[in-house]
């Protein structure tokens, strides 16, 4: 039975008017579960209308009170988990466990935007007889574009510090998996963030031109892949708004000849295939340093990659489950015949895997290359998927120089016991986000998440303190006091002395 789903505005659930809907994919079964609507225009500009309104009294409110509905929020959340990580599992294919992990990431982030009234203050000089001080103000109404492989994380990233900051937001999530940015707005409503302040409108790139081009959406946070990303953020900008857009990547994992092999082996196991590589921050690009270093490296992931266990998300012993279509499927095979025509040697090999039970499934096994070079497509490309490249470096200075190089700069890892080589890797290496024997290195909720290069467009980065700072705007206020000394009308420029 194929469920039609709907968009959330003005505080509950709402039909899509315009005739026009997606399909959302079991997975595990490769059979279409739901219809998403899809906006068009007149839908979006009715949701801006009602967030605008909306977000008069939300932005005046103390922000302690926001800070207190968003805990609420949390603790809302917390109590559904079972039912939003089941119902992430059905319809993006990862893990139950790996589905609460985002949710989880998700909620930590709401939980440091509650802590509004400390990141919203302002600062305050005497200047002698003149006080200067500055307060930040909300946007207004904002909007969030997300990807589908973190349909829970990544909406929270966005809409908590902007609800928290006092804006309206309007979310556009994947049209891939839109049942738990569903279930989300529901638990706002009930938290008790007010009607039309937490807005859903399902869609493709209508809807997301619509939010583009509408002067009252302030500003837009977008995930997704580059090419997208770069185009969200200059037709942002020639709109006149705030963007901040993050996009592709292609994470790489340096392993030095003095790192402890069996720890770095399982670290790539677990980055490079874990969510079927379906992760921003994958490691898909294994550097070992030194051919003794790679052949034993190389020798032990072979032996971990058989082991792995692909299977439907909901089983508790899968290790990983299916990608999320079949258009990424063909994409992902299509990358790995690309590496055995470029002349990579292929020691393991992903394609044509069945699951008993789950046929028509999206399945895609474990791929592993060996001898990946820096003029591949495998190597070049964000793949998307369980396929994991070795690229060998003679020494240190070119496994850097690989890192830095590539075009994609989101994150990256070094493992090693050398603290100097680490700390070297860590100031040179031209990346945003630095992991030192640590595969996933996505920071937590209270420093910044960003990638450099093609990976990220816009000055600021997601959570953390920039995110106050991207959701709202900074009003100075200088202020005198009749004091009783009056020096006449001057026509010369105020300066500081
Ligand atoms: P995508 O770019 O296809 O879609 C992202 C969003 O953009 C979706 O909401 C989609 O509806 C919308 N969109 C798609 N095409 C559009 C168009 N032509 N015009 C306007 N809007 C459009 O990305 P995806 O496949 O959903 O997600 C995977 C990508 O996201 C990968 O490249 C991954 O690396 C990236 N990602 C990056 C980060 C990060 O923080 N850098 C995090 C997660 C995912």
């Amino acid at each position: 039975m194929v469920r039609e789903l709907s968009h959330y505005v003005d505080g509950q659930r709402v039909d899509g008017t315009s005739g026009r809907f997606g399909d959302v994919f079991d997975p595990c079964s490769g059979q279409v579960q739901a219809r998403v609507p899809l906006a068009g225009r007149d839908e979006v500009a009715n949701a801006v209308a009602n967030a605008e309104k909306a977000q008069v009294a939300w932005g005046a409110m103390n922000p302690q009170r926001r800070g207190r509905i968003l805990l609420k929020f949390v603790e809302l959340v917390n109590a559904n988990m079972d039912e939003l990580a089941t119902l992430l599992s059905k319809e993006h294919g990862k893990t139950f466990a790996d589905s609460k992990g985002d949710i989880q990431r998700g909620i930590e982030v709401v939980e440091f935007a509650a802590g509004a009234p400390h990141l919203l203050k302002g600062e305050f000089s005497d200047a002698g007889g003149i006080d200067v001080h500055s307060v930040r103000q909300p946007l207004g109404v904002v909007a969030g574009i997300t990807p589908f492989n973190f349909p829970a994380m990544i909406p929270l990233w966005k809409s908590g510090p902007a609800l928290a900051a006092g804006n309206a937001f309007i979310l556009k999530p994947s049209e891939r998996d839109p049942s738990v940015p569903l279930r989300l707005a529901e638990l706002f409503t009930e938290a008790g963030v007010p009607d039309g302040v937490f807005n859903v409108v399902n869609g493709d790139k209508e809807a997301v031109d619509a939010l583009l081009e509408d002067p009252r959406v302030k500003a837009v946070g977008f995930v997704g892949s580059t090419p997208i990303a770069q185009y969200i953020y200059s037709t942002a900008a020639a709109h006149g708004k705030r963007a901040q857009c993050f996009g592709g990547a292609k994470n790489h994992m340096v392993i030095m000849p003095d790192a402890d092999l069996e720890m770095a082996a399982d670290a790539l196991i677990g980055s490079g295939y874990g969510s079927a590589g379906e992760r921003c921050m994958a490691i898909s690009v294994a550097v070992p340093v030194g051919e003794e270093t790679a052949n034993k490296l190389v020798a032990t992931l072979q032996e971990r990659v058989k082991a792995l266990k692909v299977g439907p998300s909901l089983e508790p012993d899968s290790d990983f489950g299916p990608v999320v279509t079949a258009a990424a499927k063909e994409r992902i095979e299509g990358y790995i015949q690309s590496g055995i025509d470029d002349g990579a040697t292929l020691l393991a090999d992903g394609r044509g895997l069945e699951v008993d039970g789950h046929e028509g499934g999206f399945w895609v096994g474990p791929t592993l290359f060996d001898h990946v070079t820096k003029d591949m497509a495998i190597y070049r490309e964000e793949i998307f998927g369980p396929v994991l490249s070795v690229l060998r470096a003679p020494d240190y200075e070119e496994a850097l120089r690989l890192c830095t190089d590539h075009e994609y700069g989101n994150g990256v890892a070094i493992f090693t016991r050398d603290g100097d080589a680490a700390r070297d890797f860590a100031n040179r290496v031209q990346v945003g986000m630095v992991g030192v024997n640590v595969p996933i290195p996505v920071p937590i909720a209270y420093y910044t998440f960003g990638g450099w290069k093609a990976s990220g467009f816009g000055d600021l980065n997601q959570h953390g303190p920039d995110a106050f700072r991207f959701y709202t705007k900074t009003k100075t206020i200088t202020t005198r006091w009749p004091s009783g000394i009056r020096s006449g009308a001057s026509f010369i420029m105020p300066e500081g002395s």
